[in-house]
């Protein structure tokens, strides 16, 4: 595997590739890698000729100092686990790279609305952060393909927006969220929870389970009212949000209509660490 740092070296080397018609495969990371982001690179290895993987703790996408901090740094590991996946080239740039003199250049995007609920109201700047950064990476590398995770599904709606509006050379693959034996959404955040955390964790994909075996007899506020207070009477959760949406756009929906494809999101903190997750029902 080749690990560049620097963004000019890279450029020169991707030259050489499409020359030679390669296909780019590209997926960001921040890190921490487990088994979700590896099947990502599974994807990128299938159905490109080279496989690029980023990782960069990006500052701008984090709306608490204390949430960027925390996050977890397992940067050896990281080199092993891709070396060992057999991915082609590390992309490791550091701050000043990415964001030359500090300058966080803001785009002009329009989000049709797909930055008003959930993550967007929950985590105020967080998506003006993950399109500065993906724009910025889309700029360098001009993929054919980006992969991004189901489990951040907002984000990869967002990002196919951005890829339409702004790189029509790449196109976005989505991949299925990858879990846990107990259900939950594999996650760096995870290397946080403790013990207790870890099970109560789970709870929040039986919870989704749940939304999906019932919402289609149940009035969905209702349904959504108890099975917040199932979960927050585990003294280590708190949900922010149970929300049901249209899959294509992130409409809130109030009722579940079997003829439409649907998501049913999830974010909660549990013992301070906060988690999101959904399923396409
Ligand atoms: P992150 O490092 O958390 O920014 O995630 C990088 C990419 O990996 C994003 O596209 C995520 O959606 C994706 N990802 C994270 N966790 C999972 C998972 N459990 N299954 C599939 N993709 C994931």
């Amino acid at each position: 595997m080749l690990i560049f740092k620097n963004i000019i070296d890279l450029k020169k080397f991707l030259v050489t590739q499409v020359e030679n018609s390669k296909s780019l495969g590209f997926v960001p990371t921040m890190g921490a890698l487990h088994q979700g982001h590896l099947s990502l690179l599974e994807s990128a290895k299938d159905s490109c000729d080279i496989s690029i993987c980023s990782i960069f703790v990006n500052p701008t996408q984090f709306n608490e100092k204390k949430d960027l901090q925390a996050y977890p740094r397992t940067i050896e590991n990281d080199i092993y686990q891709l070396e060992k996946a057999g991915n082609d080239i590390l992309f490791l740039p550091n701050e000043n790279e990415i964001y030359p003199d500090g300058e966080k250049p803001k785009i002009e995007f329009e989000y049709n609305g797909l930055d008003k609920e959930m993550e967007g109201a929950y985590r105020p700047g967080h998506f003006n952060g993950v399109v500065m950064v993906l724009h910025r990476f889309l700029n360098i590398l001009k993929p054919d393909v980006m992969f991004m995770g189901q489990k951040d599904y907002q984000q990869y709606l967002i990002s196919k927006k951005l890829v339409e509006d702004f790189h029509p050379e790449t196109r976005v693959s989505m991949v299925p969220t990858a879990r846990e034996k107990d259900g939950l959404a594999m996650s760096s955040r995870n290397l946080r929870l403790g013990e207790q955390a870890r099970m109560s964790a789970g709870k929040l994909y039986a919870a989704l389970q749940k939304f999906k075996t019932e919402y289609q007899n149940k009035e969905n506020s209702d349904l959504r009212k108890e099975i917040i207070e199932e979960l927050n009477q585990d003294p280590l959760i708190e949900v922010e949000y149970l929300e049901l949406a249209e899959a294509k756009n992130l409409k809130l929906l109030d009722k579940g209509n079997a003829n439409q494809k649907s998501v049913v999101c999830i974010a909660a903190k549990v013992d301070e660490i906060r988690l999101i997750d959904n399923l396409i029902i």
